[in-house]
């Protein structure tokens, strides 16, 4: 038996009440569910005028209520919820059927659970939402993952209800089988940890070295934000900072305690990078930085530890350096897309994905959380060139890091002598240099190697592997 819903969305938490908001907005006959049922009434309740429901109770009555092929998004909590959800629902759906799940999943869970429907006869996309409530409601981007065939009936409905880039084309695209989908909403989220952490340290130099308050810092902010740097985070960076705490009348930054939290996303970026062999310093900075700000205590038994003497400095010393500011997170920004581009061409090589970073720049112009002016010239970067090497190696981004390097050194220099610490900065000017370096150290590093552990070296100089007999007992 099959129904009228073009779509069904189970788990009506804030994401998926939006999500299934979205789709009957557009026009989409909309299936919905929740393991309390009390959510699905309230959601028909409140907003049953903006398009057709149709509340299901059981699972048994969302399935049924489900045009055929049955189109399914589960936005339940991430890990064993979506498991069990998918065992609640795959035994009463039929082949060519389509599970997709719009959680953070992890993409190796993705795989796993795709495989599995797969020998069943289901279809399983695993797909990144990224624009938190107001995106799912509004517009998201999203990235889906799964078989071409389920892309193709799905793919209108998600252009409906994606966001839509500047010029007009929805945020989504298919980013390839099993789990791309979810590797590229997880590096995403990790390339968001590290324009948080840029923007973060920026604020931070402004405040400390410059010494402008809040208000001045939303202010250039503002001003950033009509430029080269124009982006979502940007923007809400701007309007924090200009935010008064009403209880105290404060700037509300101050009346937050200084301890970042996290949900993984961006730990997960990290780890699948070391398995990759990715250098992505720039997101890594920033989830540790995360986690050195959690800890307390070893803060507090540290604060006595010798510093410089800050260095106040004049309002036009102040004015120039803020300008410098603006050319280091610029130019660090292009570090952390580069470092992020890279990963996902990685796991693209590694899972035979066939991800097309073009595209991946293209739906992340609007809707998600990252959205920014120059994703669409990393766009047009991979879409003219197809095998770029790295976002570094476009002739338009190595000449604008190139005319911001001589001011992000020296404020990595200045952070350096003043004492304010600027981990993404710095590992982004590090990351940079040694790409730059006609030689590294590592021809050093590897020589210890085979000092102490017989590993081998290959030479400049002739083919092979080669191993030296080091003196001493060893
Ligand atoms: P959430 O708090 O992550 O999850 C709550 C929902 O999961 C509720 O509908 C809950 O049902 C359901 N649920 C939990 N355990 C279940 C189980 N064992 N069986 C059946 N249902 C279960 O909700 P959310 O914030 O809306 O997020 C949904 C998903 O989207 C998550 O995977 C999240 O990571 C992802 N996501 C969230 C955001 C965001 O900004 N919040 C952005 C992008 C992606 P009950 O009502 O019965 O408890």
């Amino acid at each position: 038996m099959s129904g009228t819903a073009q779509i069904g969305v189970t788990g009506l938490a804030v994401m998926g009440r939006n999500l299934a908001r979205n789709f009957a907005r557009n026009g989409f006959t909309v299936a919905v569910h929740n393991r309390t049922a009390a959510k699905t009434r309230a959601l028909v309740e409140e907003f049953g005028d903006e398009g057709t429901f149709v509340p299901a109770e059981s699972a048994e009555e969302f399935v049924a209520a489900l045009e055929r092929p049955r189109r399914l998004v589960i936005m339940v909590k991430a890990g064993d919820p979506t498991d069990a959800v998918i065992e609640e629902f795959a035994p009463l759906l039929e082949e060519g059927d389509v599970i997709i799940d719009g959680g953070n999943a992890h993409f190796a869970d993705t795989r796993r659970r795709e495989k599995d429907l797969r020998e069943r006869g289901i279809h399983f996309v695993g797909t990144g939402i990224s624009g938190g409530e107001e995106g799912a409601l509004h517009g998201p981007s999203i990235m889906p993952g799964g078989s071409a065939e389920s892309y193709a009936t799905l793919g209108p409905m998600l252009e409906k209800i994606a966001a839509k880039a500047p010029d007009g084309t929805p945020t989504v695209a298919h980013m390839g089988p099993d789990g791309a989908g979810h590797f590229v909403k997880m590096v995403h989220n990790g390339i968001e940890y590290a324009d948080m952490q840029l923007i973060a340290e920026a604020y931070h130099l402004l405040r400390s070295v410059a010494g402008y308050s809040p208000a001045q810092i939303a202010e250039t902010f503002r001003t950033w934000n009509t430029g080269r740097l124009d982006s979502y985070l940007i923007e809400i960076t701007a309007e924090v900072l200009a935010h008064t705490d009403a209880d105290t009348g404060k700037p509300f930054v101050d009346v937050v305690t200084d301890q970042a939290e996290q949900k993984g996303t961006g730990r997960w970026t990290v780890q699948i990078a070391l398995d990759l062999g990715v250098p992505v310093s720039g997101i890594a900075e920033a989830v540790f930085a995360r986690s050195l700000s959690g800890h307390a205590d070893l803060r507090a038994a540290s604060r006595g530890l010798p510093g410089p003497t800050p260095r106040p400095l004049s309002d036009e010393e102040a004015s120039r350096f803020a300008d410098q500011v603006e050319q280091a997170l610029y130019a660090s920004k292009i570090v952390s897309y580069t470092q992020g581009f890279h990963q996902i061409q990685a796991g693209s090589d590694a899972y035979d994905w066939n991800i097309d970073l073009g595209s991946v720049a293209a739906i992340w112009r609007a809707g998600c959380i990252i959205r920014a002016a120059f994703l669409d010239r990393i766009r047009a970067a991979y879409d003219t060139q197809r095998d770029l090497p790295s976002l570094l190696s476009d002739k338009e981004f190595a000449s604008e890091i190139g005319s911001a390097q001589d001011d992000w050194r020296d404020v990595v220099a200045t952070a350096a002598h003043q004492g304010v610490p600027t981990p993404g900065f710095s590992a982004a000017l590090a990351y940079y240099d040694a790409l730059r370096a006609d030689r590294l150290p590592a021809a050093l590093t590897q020589a210890q190697r085979d000092f102490f552990g017989a590993h081998t070296y290959r030479r400049v100089d002739r083919e092979g592997s080669f191993h030296t007999l080091w003196g001493g007992d060893r």
